[in-house]
């Protein structure tokens, strides 16, 4: 099938680590590289963020990504967007006509490209799925009011949701969500995200280990909801160990990042400021040397959508100590494959992570079952097949859409 990947501001060729570059844009690199693998004509539209960028760039065989010119030529943070969506769409149309390259599925990430996609698939009759990748109404949640959404994310979530042929959810967890926003249940197919089980894995090159420290990782954009204080908190209760903290700003701004700066201020206040190291970003095929460096993950977010870090750790067989919240509620088995505490509780976790560095026996169990599960359960090939087999589904039943794009 041709299949148009709409990712407005995650772009599959980003630098990932920074503030809006991180799970959404793997998801998408690796989920288009996979349904190319099985044979469908795949093409990733994301917004053009720079002067420099070609119009289209091949990612690898069988996946173009084309640079939609929306708004400036520059980085915008996600939340400005919205108003560029009209002419996001506009162009997609216009493109399509003229490369005679109508998509069979329009396949949007996130809600904005949604808009985007209902809003070109409802001028060329073209079925369109939705995947949030995060949802307003849990972010605002647990934000307030220093959630910059803008203000009618929520609503335009909800139209979605009933707009849409299918709705793609990542866990059980945002299943619960929809149906509370009120996204009918059998609009709804849970089809988790992959692991790339050929670049994670136990075999391969590691990061140098510090003498005689536990390593303790954990990774991700440094964004308040991630955790992180909660671990540098977590940290007095585990003697010895450090604690590396991978992802924010590219390495040479790490010192004055203000993100950095804060994290290094509490690990100084409650003294563990000589076994606490924040690395800044690293690049994606980089990442395995560091899981495969560290005794255990901590995933320790306040919420997550899906998650991809605890699985690309368990691909490498390292186990993880996370908080029961979203998708790791899926995919880190309590007492099997890591271990999971209530979020926002430093106490809590220091003691599991505790128990688990001590306890060698069951740390090596965690890390069998880790690997064996992400081997056997997660693979980017079985997401692209059931992926595949709604894009059929929906193709063969169209219906007419209801959502006005802003
Ligand atoms: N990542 C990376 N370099 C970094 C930090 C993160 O390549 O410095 C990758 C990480 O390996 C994972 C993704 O970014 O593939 C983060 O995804 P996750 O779902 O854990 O978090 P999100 O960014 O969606 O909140």
């Amino acid at each position: 099938m041709r299949v148009a990947m709409i990712s407005e501001h995650a772009s599959p060729l980003a630098v990932l680590g920074g503030e809006d570059a991180g799970g959404q844009n793997t998801h998408v690199a690796e989920l288009s590289t996979a349904l190319a693998a099985a044979g469908h004509d795949v093409r990733v539209y994301t917004r053009r963020d720079g002067p420099e960028l070609p119009e289209t760039v091949r990612m690898s065989d069988a996946v173009d990504v084309v640079h939609v010119p929306a708004g400036p030529p520059e980085p915008i943070a996600k939340d400005e967007l919205l108003p560029y969506m009209k002419d996001f769409s506009a162009w997609l149309v216009g493109r399509w006509r003229a490369d005679d390259w109508v998509p069979d599925v329009v396949h949007a990430h996130f809600w904005m490209s949604g808009l985007a996609g209902i809003a070109a698939a409802r001028q060329t009759g073209v079925p369109v799925v939705q995947t949030y990748h995060a949802l307003g109404t849990v972010k605002r949640r647990h934000q307030g009011t220093a959630d910059t959404s803008p203000a009618r994310r929520v609503g335009y979530e909800r139209a979605l949701g009933r707009a849409v042929d299918r709705v793609i959810a990542q866990s059980q967890d945002e299943v619960r969500e929809l149906v509370r926003m009120g996204v009918p249940l059998d609009r709804m197919t849970v089809i988790p995200s992959g692991v790339n089980n050929r670049t994670f894995s136990p075999e391969g090159p590691a990061v140098p280990r510090t003498p005689g420290r536990p390593r303790i990782l954990t990774v991700g954009r440094l964004v308040e909801r991630k955790g992180y204080q909660d671990l540098v908190r977590a940290m007095p209760m585990i003697p010895d160990a450090e604690c590396v903290i991978v992802g924010g700003p590219p390495p040479g701004e790490v010192d004055t990042d203000p993100q950095v700066r804060r994290l290094r201020a509490l690990a100084e206040e409650v003294g563990v400021a000589d076994r606490v190291r924040l690395i800044g970003a690293v690049p994606r095929e980089e990442m395995p040397y560091w899981y495969r460096s560290a005794d255990l993950l901590v995933a320790a977010p306040w919420y997550e959508p899906f998650g991809l870090t605890p699985l690309e750790a368990m691909a490498c067989g390292v186990p993880v100590v996370g908080t029961a919240v979203g998708g790791l509620t899926d995919t880190v088995v309590d007492g099997r494959t890591g271990d999971l505490v209530p979020p926002r509780d430093p106490a809590a976790l220091g003691a599991a992570v505790r128990d688990l560095i001590v306890d060698r026996v069951r740390r090596y169990g965690y890390a069998r079952a880790a690997l064996d599960r992400a081997h056997r359960e997660y693979s980017w090939s079985r997401t692209a097949d059931q992926i595949g087999a709604v894009y059929s589904a929906v193709s063969e039943v169209r219906r007419p859409s209801g959502v006005v794009a802003g």
